[in-house]
């Protein structure tokens, strides 16, 4: 990417993976100086903060990251993706050489439970993105910073739908999402992907698996459980638990996004995977072997409060991906390819930051 211009807009950069994203990014400034790191000098992250944003959650990443330095070369903005007239100032005002939009919302039970937010964010919002972007680019002419400028939109597998027992999804496989989240999801990639072929905004899509490791709001299945476990609740698995997700650490999706906003071909999309398939119930029984070990009961196992609960509505079956492509196109390498290690050592983050927990609950509403 060209160094003449150097920030970068990420939004939804106060949740889960958008808060590593960062961490990354400005971990490797903190170390290398942004020059050598070939690194954006400046990120502007621009997150709603909704019951999933937490700043204590980007203050974690940027504690990571490096602390005062890392806070130095970090702008926040808090705002809505959707609104049109704030993403436009804030684009012209940044000139970005790439803007990577993580902001979601990102809860398939809650998007059963009600779309609109869903439509709002995840659709409309990435129209205003899009059409931002686009006035930006189209401003930019034919000069080497629009040549270089990227626009990544970060997605997930759920938009291919559901698998049987066999196969996998890769970026050839046609979309079919069946839940009201991966439907959304699919409605803002078909819009980025339209904003490339119509108005030639260099876009990037990725699609990934289920992504776990520390900072996930607590309602997601391995958070939750863990918080459920830890307060003698029941831990509630839908169904008969056989469902089958792939699993892949937040580390190595955040550095396959970047991978792909710093080596993707334009107009294509990326799929990155875990090489992890467990059945949930499995995933669950593996928690409670880690905190019977870590943070023993006083009598018997954590298993014991495992509960089977109706199931979700639409349950999608199974999930896989066949990420070759990321491989092979952007040099994409796991640095976690045991799930059984990450998964121990995100139980024991969560142990440790009970602080966290408590902080990104409480302020909820
Ligand atoms: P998250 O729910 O933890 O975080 C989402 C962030 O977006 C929050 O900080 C929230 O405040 C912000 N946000 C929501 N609506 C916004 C709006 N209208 N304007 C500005 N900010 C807004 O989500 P996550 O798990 O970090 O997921 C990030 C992205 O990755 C999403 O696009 C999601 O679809 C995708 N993804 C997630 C997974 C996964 O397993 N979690 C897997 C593949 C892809």
């Amino acid at each position: 990417m060209s160094d003449s211009f150097n920030s970068i807009i990420v939004t939804g950069a106060a949740g889960f993976i958008g808060s590593q994203f960062v961490e990354n990014l400005l971990r490797n400034a903190t170390h290398l100086g942004s020059q050598k790191a070939g690194l954006p000098e400046k990120i502007v992250v621009l997150d709603k903060l909704t019951y999933a944003g937490s700043l204590a959650t980007l203050d974690h990443a940027l504690n990571q990251a490096g602390g005062a330095q890392a806070r130095a070369n970090l702008e926040f903005v808090k705002g809505d993706i959707a609104d049109r007239a704030l993403v436009h100032e804030l684009v012209a005002r940044v000139k970005p050489k790439a803007i990577v939009n993580f902001a979601a919302e990102s809860h398939v039970d809650r998007s059963i439970e009600s779309a609109a937010e869903f439509i709002e964010t995840n659709i409309m919002g990435v129209f205003s993105l899009l059409d931002a972007a686009r006035r930006y680019h189209e401003s930019l002419g034919s000069s080497a910073e629009a040549t270089a400028f990227r626009f990544v939109q970060v997605s997930t597998d759920e938009v291919f739908g559901q698998l049987g027992e066999e196969g996998a999804f890769t970026e050839e496989t046609p979309y079919a999402p069946s839940s009201p989240y991966s439907a959304s999801k699919a409605s803002g990639d078909h819009l980025a992907r339209a904003w490339y072929h119509t108005y030639k905004l260099p876009v990037i899509v990725t699609n990934c698996s289920n992504n776990y490791g520390p900072r996930q709001y607590p309602e997601k299945l391995i958070p939750h459980m863990i918080h459920c476990a830890l307060k003698n609740k029941p831990l509630p698995v839908y169904g008969n638990g056989r469902n089958v997700r792939d699993w892949i650490h937040v580390d190595d999706h955040a550095r396959g996004v970047e991978l792909a906003m710093r080596k993707g071909t334009i107009g294509e999309s990326y799929c990155f995977g875990g090489r992890s398939e467990r059945r949930n119930l499995d995933v669950v029984k593996a928690i409670c072997t880690i905190l019977d070990e870590l943070r023993p009961r006083t009598t018997g196992s954590y298993a014991e409060q495992i509960t089977f609960v109706e199931d979700r509505k639409g349950h999608d079956w199974r999930y896989a991906i066949d990420d070759t492509k990321s491989e092979k196109a952007l040099g994409f390498k796991r640095k976690y390819d045991s799930f059984e290690v990450g998964l121990r050592a995100t139980v024991q983050w969560y142990l440790e930051n009970q602080e966290w927990v408590e902080a990104v609950t409480k302020e909820k509403k």
